[in-house]
């Protein structure tokens, strides 16, 4: 029991059920649909990025309170940040989740350090990084569709 509270903390469960950014972009300039089949979460990320700066971030979708959370709490860190500021926590944020050892110093992660919880369910680590996925690969502008299978 103590191991799902640290999964579905207080803030997590606010991120679902209010999540943040949450609509579609009209002037976006980067948008890209992410799919995570072994869950079925299906969400798709628009950003408006100008002068290297992310002026606007956004998501659509359905999917499991980690998945949602997990890019509503995204979209929310990356406003202001230029493109390798966002870089930088896509790949902290990616050593969280994933990194058999929780990473030293992931102060500059903030809130977004109670998604860490999910490093100990590794069937829902794909729903915690769908979000980021389909953010690095719009960025990089490597295709229009993200899976993480
Ligand atoms: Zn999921």
């Amino acid at each position: 029991m103590s191991d799902l509270r640290e999964l579905y903390q207080e803030i997590i469960i606010d991120h679902n059920r209010q999540p943040r950014n949450f609509y579609e972009m009209e002037d976006a300039t980067q948008k890209i649909d992410g799919f995570n089949p072994l869950c079925g979460d299906r969400i798709t990320i628009y950003l408006k990025v100008e002068n290297g700066i992310v002026e606007k971030a956004s998501f659509k979708g359905t999917g499991c309170a980690i998945s949602i959370a997990s890019a509503s709490m995204m979209t929310d860190s990356l406003l202001g940040k230029t493109i390798q500021q966002v870089e930088a926590v896509f790949e902290k944020f990616h050593q969280l989740i994933t990194a058999a050892k929780k990473p030293e110093t992931t102060d500059e992660l903030g809130k977004l350090n109670v998604l860490g919880g999910v490093r100990n369910y590794p069937s829902r680590i794909k729903c915690a990084t769908l979000a980021w996925h389909a953010m690095h690969a719009a960025l990089n502008q490597e295709s229009d569709t993200v899976t993480t299978e």
